[in-house]
């Protein structure tokens, strides 16, 4: 089996990624966001252009895929004829925020968020995964998820907190994203090829006092499907939103807008719980915890097959499953109690392990999964 190649940059609308079959072009919706004009719109973007799903990735960003190349011109014009797409390719790479997706229009998540966006181009260069986490609702949700400059809700008002480190510094509405920015300058002047993020940055350079001080607040409990305050809640099996039955989901739910979550769930604002049986309603569904990654055919160096594979075998095994068309395990980065690797057509088995880990069996056939005691 070949090593993984590890890509230095994430893929853009602007910059896409070639994936096994055809472009990977993702879109970035502002406050995480899309009208339901807009979603409708990339629905039929996806059918037209792509394979007819949509990714949701776990920054929050949508994907299409299995877009031709001469079709990407074509592609991006009609994005920016929904206002999915900036102008500026260099501002497409750095609007990489992460927004707690409860807020309510105009509270001061939505206006920091939106300060954010509009100040975009006074960031200093940082590399291409860097990214920041407004995550400032009564309770926060993106303490897990990935940010490297957080502004959030501390234990006594706001506070903005470099990544890795275990408090911050209190910050206003007023100054918050002037402070931002000048932490994003300090980690700027720091990091180097292998120090890439910030947490890396602050654990091996001490953080200056004054980034530091103040304890972030309380942890909130995660969104599940269901029914919110704001509309109805969607699971997205393997991040994977199937376009014409999200298209009739906004359309028959009444929804004004799609919300997105970096937890593979979407947030249909104002919408009612239906019928969608290409959603997932429950919580406890096991496809919920259940990791996959494209596989093959639509990346390059997967090996296998993972998705029809993890949708059989995710109820059949208590604890988290994670399916990985190779070593590099994009799926999951972290341990899960069964992870399948695909290697040369087959699987291996690591037991409470990740994707890269010595598996403790070789060359397992689908057929073999089906039928073996994988616990
Ligand atoms: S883990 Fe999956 S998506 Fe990632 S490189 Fe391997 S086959 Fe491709």
């Amino acid at each position: 089996m070949s090593a993984p190649v590890v890509q230095g940059w994430c893929p853009g609308a602007h910059r896409p990624m070639m994936s096994g079959d055809g472009l990977v072009v993702r879109v970035r919706p502002r406050l995480a966001r899309l009208s339901a004009e807009q979603t409708r719109g990339l629905c039929e973007l996806a059918e037209q252009f792509g394979n007819g799903t949509i990714d949701l990735t776990n920054r929050a960003n949508l994907q299409l895929r299995g877009v031709k190349e001469d079709d990407h011109q074509a592609l991006l014009a009609e994005l920016a004829g929904l206002n999915l797409l900036d102008a500026e390719p260099g501002i497409e790479v750095r609007r990489n925020i992460l927004v707690s997706p409860l807020y309510r229009s105009g509270d001061r998540t939505a206006q920091l968020t939106q300060e954010l966006i509009d100040r975009l181009e006074e960031l200093p260069t940082l590399p291409a995964k860097f990214g920041f986490a407004i995550d400032t609702g009564p309770k926060r949700l993106l303490a897990a998820d990935s940010a490297d400059i957080r502004v959030e809700a501390g234990t006594d008002g706001l506070i903005l907190r470099a990544d890795g480190a275990k408090t911050g510094c209190r910050v206003t509405e007023t100054n918050a994203i002037d402070r931002l920015i000048a932490l994003a300058g300090w980690f700027s002047e720091r990091f180097t090829p292998e120090t890439r993020r910030m947490a890396r940055v602050a654990a091996t350079q001490d953080l200056p006092a004054e980034w530091q001080g103040s304890a972030p607040g309380g942890i909130g409990t995660p969104p599940q499907p269901g029914v919110c305050d704001l509309g109805a809640l969607y699971g997205a099996a393997f991040g994977q939103l199937p376009a014409r039955q999200l298209l009739d989901l906004v359309t028959n739910s009444g929804a004004t807008a799609l919300r997105v979550t970096p937890w593979r769930l979407i947030l249909l604002e104002g919408g009612a719980a239906i019928q969608a049986p290409d959603f997932v309603i429950d919580g406890t569904d096991p496809l919920m915890t259940t990791d996959a990654c494209p596989g093959a055919p639509f990346c390059p160096q997967a090996q296998v097959e993972t998705r029809d594979v993890a949708r059989i075998l995710a109820a059949q095994i208590p604890g988290s499953l994670h399916v990985s068309g190779c070593a590099k395990g994009c799926a999951r980065m972290g341990p899960a109690n069964v992870t399948l690797v695909g290697n040369d057509g087959r699987f291996d088995l690591v037991k409470n392990g990740r994707a890269g880990d010595e598996p403790s069996q070789r060359g397992l056939t689908p057929e073999t999964l089906m039928t073996m005691d994988l616990t």
